[in-house]
């Protein structure tokens, strides 16, 4: 007989998902196909391990907590359990086209994305539960108060749609903020080299670093040239009175270019 789980720690973000509905329509969403390797994040109790386990050809899961860890071994034959912290994890080295399903620990939720993001080459989609205000961080539009660097950097790695919300009394112990299931297609294609992606990151963390401010003057508190900067932006055809929220993901991603392409001081005779 297994031993009796033990009790929930807040520490480790442990809401663990009581209601079998919502976990039919995560593995539903996350459509797993029998050939594929499945990464979960905090499998807890097991709840969802259990079903995705029944779907996927293996199962990899992390988690944090060792006496929860004791509870899931032995627990279906293609999991492979990882006793670790996400944040410490390789991703680098998972099968290409890993599926990744999980019900975040939420105060790592972010890290744990753009983390996994970062290896985003093996992985094929990502099925994530989170705090619903994250979700819909992730999948905002630009001109509206919820679009951000968050937004601008996952939409550059994958296509985001919000799937569903899930009340809190699906969770035991119940979640004090909103919760929503989010769908991440990652892009194919990458769309830059490592270090094209460094100042396009760059560009898009100093452009939202003062987000009343126009975009002009904003780069420029951010160490930019001001004379390149509105170089840059006439030849993309953008207004330097725009303000951050106002740039589309391809406008970030031609004015990266744009000023990739500007004379740097250095360089010049
Ligand atoms: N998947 C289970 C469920 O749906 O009931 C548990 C979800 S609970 C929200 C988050 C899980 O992540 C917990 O089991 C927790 O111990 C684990 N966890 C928290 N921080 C972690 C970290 N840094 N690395 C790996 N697992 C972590």
């Amino acid at each position: 007989m297994s031993p009796s789980p033990p009790p929930p720690l807040k520490r480790f973000g442990q809401h663990f998902l009581i209601d079998q509905n919502i976990v039919r329509k995560i593995v539903a969403l996350a459509a797993i196909q029998p050939h594929e390797t499945v990464l979960e994040i905090g499998p807890g109790r097991g709840i969802l391990t259990r079903a995705i386990c029944a779907q996927a050809r293996k199962v990899i899961a992390i988690e944090i907590d060792r006496q929860l860890a004791q509870i899931l071994t032995d627990f279906c034959p293609n999991l492979d359990l990882r006793v670790g912290d996400a944040l410490e994890f390789e991703y680098g080295g998972l099968p290409e086209g890993t599926v990744v399903v999980a019900n975040l620990p939420y105060y790592v939720s972010t890290a744990v994305l753009f983390k996994l993001l970062e290896s985003s080459h093996k992985i094929d989609r990502l099925v994530l539960m989170m705090q619903a205000e994250v979700a819909q961080r992730l999948a905002a539009k630009p001109d509206t108060k919820e679009y951000g660097v968050l937004s601008v950097l996952t939409q550059y790695r994958a296509a985001v749609t919000v799937a569903f919300r899930v009340s809190a009394h699906c969770f035991r112990p119940r979640p004090t903020v909103g919760s929503a299931v989010v769908h991440l297609q990652v892009k194919s294609a990458r769309l830059l080299d490592a270090a094209h992606e460094a100042r396009f990151i760059r560009l898009v963390r100093a452009a939202f670093a003062h987000r009343r401010k126009i975009l002009v003057n904003s780069l420029r508190d951010e160490g930019y040239a001001a004379d390149s900067v509105t170089a840059a932006l006439s030849r993309c055809g953008i207004a330097g009175g725009r303000r951050a929220e106002s740039l589309s993901l391809d406008d970030y991603l031609a004015l990266a270019a744009a000023l990739d392409d500007e004379p740097r001081p250095e360089s010049l005779g």
